[in-house]
């Protein structure tokens, strides 16, 4: 029998505001000292009102155009009761059947096929509090609970049970998570909790018309977690019904370091959150006008803006696409095509020079830097340095090899190029008389490649270049050096 599998996701996104959902307490949870930012409204006492933070409704709207959602003219926010220490009121203020955006899409790609999947709902609720369990080796365990966080406001984008892979969800999370970083409304990080995904999985024979019982997997802190956990609970639903068994509604969680999901409640014990119409805030009304203003306001995202460096500095489809899938590299890919005047290069040579260092050596670095660098403009390569550095290739200061060495060092130091190839005397030699005594030297130090030269083997050539090379420490110019060993060489054959 063949399955087929089907994800829905729900995803959780922090939005960046100054102040929380419906107090005027700082929003920042991450740097400030445990419960300072605290009041009673979102300490939950009794006798208090909430008010509407006008900036995320925005944020929402916002959101919710870009994935090309309807904004019903009325919205309504809801209590969804469930009693857990981390819930201030007992309650948490979210919206149940009148959410702020409906009906939307989101265009993925998964192997150069592009699929939309449905948008259900975007809606808007608050966060908790922070708890953190203490278990003391030898005493009594005990929480701690940390009520900055609770309160902020948090945006839950729900899918269509529309994806049908892992590839799938992981390319519509990374999807998701451009287009919410490119509109600027959630610092997006998802080793942070910025970013927060569940997946609904559910497997049914292929061909099947009706959905089958899905379990919802929560605790996933990156794609790569995601990916591995839709894997392995489809494989595991593959299992129980192949065994005749019958797969049960149920909270998963994803346990990171073991690779597996396990059970965390089942649909039995589920909790009736009892929603009912919040009697403490007015219905919203968003007016038409206010979503047209939002809509036109709109900035370029990832897609629009890949058109756009294809177009204005000639890249390739599949570079634009490289530099524009975070905005981070992007926004720093337009820095450094705008720093200072280039020495003898066109526009399209720089930009397509720049793409390259930044896709080839910096990526590279930054990769190796792992989870000390997260994004490039965290880097210390500024986007002055590396224009730097591309304009000392582009003029003939350095070899591309020497640049290889100079982006290295800048990279670990944080010096601008011209600094380190000034300090560490990196300059390309191109003055000849230097070139060829290092050629003289290689050949009086290599009899048997000029042997092999003289009975035809061409090969030899490339040899001696490769030497000549080593002992300029990469410095000398290659065409220069081509040119000197072939001159010495065949001299050395006729005389
Ligand atoms: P709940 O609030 O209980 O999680 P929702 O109706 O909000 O329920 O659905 C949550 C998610 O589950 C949505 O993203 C939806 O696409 C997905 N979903 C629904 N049914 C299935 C199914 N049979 N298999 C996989 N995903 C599903
Ligand atoms: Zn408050
Ligand atoms: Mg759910």
């Amino acid at each position: 029998m063949e399955y087929e599998t089907v994800i829905g996701l729900e995803v959780h996104v922090q939005l960046q505001t100054k102040s929380k959902m419906f107090c005027s307490c700082p929003a920042d949870y991450q740097t400030a000292p445990a419960n300072s930012n605290v009041c009673p409204v979102c300490l939950g006492l009794p006798g208090t009102l909430p008010v509407i933070n006008r900036k995320a409704v925005e944020y929402t709207v916002t959101t919710g155009l870009a994935l090309n959602c309807r904004i019903p003219e009325y919205s309504k926010f809801d209590r969804k009761n469930y009693p857990y220490p981390d819930l201030m009121k007992g309650y948490q203020i979210s919206q149940f059947d009148l959410p702020l955006a409906v009906e939307g899409t989101l265009e993925i790609e998964v192997d150069g096929e592009t699929k939309l999947v449905g948008i259900e709902r975007v809606h808007l609720e608050e966060d908790v509090a922070k708890l953190q369990h203490v278990n003391p080796l030898g005493g009594a365990s005990y929480s701690l609970v940390d009520v900055n966080r609770s309160g902020t406001p948090l945006m839950e984008i729900v899918s269509k049970p529309d994806m049908r892979s892992a590839e799938e969800a992981r390319a519509y999370l990374t999807k998701l998570h451009s287009v919410v970083q490119y509109l600027g409304v959630s610092a997006a990080n998802m080793q942070e909790g910025n970013f927060r995904c569940d997946a609904n999985v559910s497997i049914r024979p292929k061909g099947a018309t009706e959905y089958g019982t899905r379990t919802e997997v929560k605790n996933m802190n990156s794609l790569r977690s995601v990916y591995l956990a839709v894997n392995f609970e489809v494989e595991r639903q593959r299992m129980i019904v192949e065994d005749g068994g019958k797969v049960v509604q149920e909270t998963r969680g994803w346990v990171d370091d073991r690779n597996v999901t396990v059970s965390q409640r089942s649909k039995e014990q589920a909790h009736d959150y009892r929603y009912f119409p919040e009697p403490d805030l007015p219905p919203l009304v968003i007016a038409p006008a206010w979503v047209e203003e939002i809509r036109r306001q709109l900035p370029e995202l990832a897609s629009q803006r890949k058109i756009r460096f294809i177009e204005q500095y000639g890249l390739s489809e599949y570079d634009a696409r490289l530099l524009t899938n975070s905005k981070a590299m992007a926004d720093y890919y337009e820095n450094v095509l705008g720093q200072k005047p280039l020495k003898g290069s066109t526009l399209e040579a720089f930009a397509k020079n720049v793409s390259n260092w930044m896709l080839g050596d910096l990526s590279r670095l930054l990769n190796l830097a792992g989870q000390e660098i997260r994004e490039i403009n965290e880097s210390r390569v500024t986007p002055a340095h590396l224009a730097e550095l591309v304009d000392l290739i582009d003029s003939g200061t350095l070899s591309v090899t020497m640049g290889k060495t100079v982006l290295e060092e800048a990279f670990a130091s944080g010096d601008s190029p011209s600094k380190i190839v000034e300090e560490k005397g990196y300059s390309q030699i191109s003055d000849s008389s230097a070139v060829e005594s290092a050629v003289a030297d290689a050949i009086e130090a290599n009899p048997k490649a000029v042997e092999d030269y003289r009975s035809g083997k061409e090969s030899a050539a490339g040899f001696l270049v490769g030497q000549v090379m080593k002992i300029t420490r990469g410095q000398a110019k290659p065409d220069l050096v081509q040119k000197l060993v072939r001159e010495k060489l065949e001299s050395s054959k006729n005389g």
